[in-house]
């Protein structure tokens, strides 16, 4: 049998590795070794170009972006400066210009310079 480690909830002897994950089949605790590396991981942002994006970055607009709930479109090309890293499926917050403050996703951003 390999090393496993008992289950951290109930100490179990009986768990299992699934992939990278431990799973204990008694009260169905899952759990990873790597956890905090993961998270490290995904709080990292990421422009359409695979840039590091970070708060107070400039940025374009790459291509046209209907703005939810109105007819106004921020063109592509638009620069919006300093922007704000935020959680969420729109994760970054700014101020566009003619527009004012709305949330944007970095997918369809290009960095241009850092702070
Ligand atoms: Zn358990």
């Amino acid at each position: 049998m390999a090393d496993l480690p008992n289950c951290p909830e109930c100490q179990s002897i009986y768990t299992y590795e699934d992939g990278f994950f431990y799973v204990c089949p008694e009260c169905a605790h899952e759990w990873s070794d790597e956890e905090e590396a993961e998270q490290t991981e995904a709080a990292v942002t990421r422009d359409a170009f695979g840039n590091v994006l970070e708060d107070g970055d400039t940025v374009t607009v790459v291509k046209d972006l209907k703005v939810k709930g109105s007819s106004n479109v921020v063109k592509q090309g638009t620069t919006v400066k300093n922007i704000q890293i935020i959680d969420g499926d729109h994760d970054i917050n700014c101020r566009v210009p003619g527009h004012g403050s709305m949330e944007l996703k970095s997918e369809f951003l290009k960095k241009i310079a850092g702070k």
